[in-house]
C-alpha cells in the first residue's frame, strides 16, 4: 500500500465515493463524503461528464486508492491476472484482496487498510506463526493470520477487533477475537468483494 500524502478524504471526494481510508470515521457523519459529497477544489461542484477512456482511468485510480497500490505494482497484478485462467478482472481483485494488509483489515485487526499496512510493516502480524512484515504478501487458503503476542495490548487493535465482532467479517475469513487470530477459509469470490468496482473497465484500459 502506497503512502498517501495529504488529506485522504480528498481522494474519496475525488472518486465520488467512500474509499474507507480512515477507519471508524468513515462510518460516521463526520465523513467528508457525507458532508461534502462533491469533488475537491475550486471547480469541484461543477458536473463534468466523463466518458470512455476517462471512465476507465477513474475506475483504475479508484481501485488503486482503495487498496493503496502504486501504478507499477497494480500493473504487475494485472499482468499476473491476465496470465491466469479465468476472468482477468476478477482475478485482479482476488490478488488485491489476498494482500496481507487487506486481510488484516478485513479480518478486523485494523480499522482501515492504511492502518493495517502500518501494523504489518511494524512487525505486529504473524502468518502461520512467523512474523511477516510485507504488506503485499499474498495469503493462501488455510493460512492463519494473528496479532503478535507483544502487540495484543494495543488499544487500537483491541478496539478494531471489538468493532469487527459487531460488524462481522467476510465469509471467506474467520476471526477468533479472543485469541487475536484469524484464518483464511477460502480465497474470495467476486461476490465476496462488495465494493462498487467495475473491474471490466480496468481490463479494457490495460488491453488498449
Ligand atoms: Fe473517505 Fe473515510 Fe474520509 Fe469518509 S471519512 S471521506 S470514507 S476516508
Amino acid at each position: 500500500m502506497a503512502t498517501t500524502r495529504g488529506p485522504v478524504c480528498r481522494l474519496c471526494r475525488r472518486e465520488g465515493m467512500k474509499l474507507f481510508l480512515k477507519g471508524d470515521r468513515c462510518f460516521k457523519e463526520k465523513c467528508a463524503i457525507e458532508r461534502r459529497g462533491y469533488a475537491p477544489g475550486q471547480h469541484g461542484r461543477r458536473r463534468t461528464k466523463v466518458t470512455g477512456y476517462g471512465t476507465q482511468l477513474r475506475e483504475k485510480q479508484k481501485v488503486k486508492r482503495i487498496y493503496g497500490v502504486l501504478e507499477r505494482q497494480f500493473r504487475n497484478y494485472f499482468k499476473k491476472a491476465a496470465r491466469r485462467k479465468g476472468i482477468t478482472g476478477e482475478t485482479l481483485l482476488q490478488f488485491l484482496e489476498q494482500r496481507l494488509d487487506n486481510v488484516v483489515h478485513r479480518i478486523g485487526f485494523a480499522a482501515s487498510r492504511p492502518h493495517a499496512r502500518q501494523m504489518v510493516a511494524n512487525g505486529n502480524i504473524t502468518v502461520n506463526g512467523r512474523k511477516v512484515d510485507i504488506p503485499s504478501y499474498l495469503v493462501k487458503k488455510g493460512d492463519e493470520v494473528a496479532v503478535r503476542e507483544k502487540s495484543r495490548k494495543n488499544e487500537f487493535i483491541r478496539l478494531s477487533i471489538e468493532t469487527a465482532k459487531g460488524r462481522g467479517v467476510p465469509s471467506w475469513l474467520e476471526l477468533n477475537a479472543e485469541a487475536f487470530k484469524g484464518r483464511v477459509l477460502n480465497l474470495p469470490n467476486r461476490e465476496d468483494i462488495l465494493l462498487p468496482i467495475s473491474e471490466q473497465l480496468i481490463v479494457e484500459l490495460y488491453s488498449k
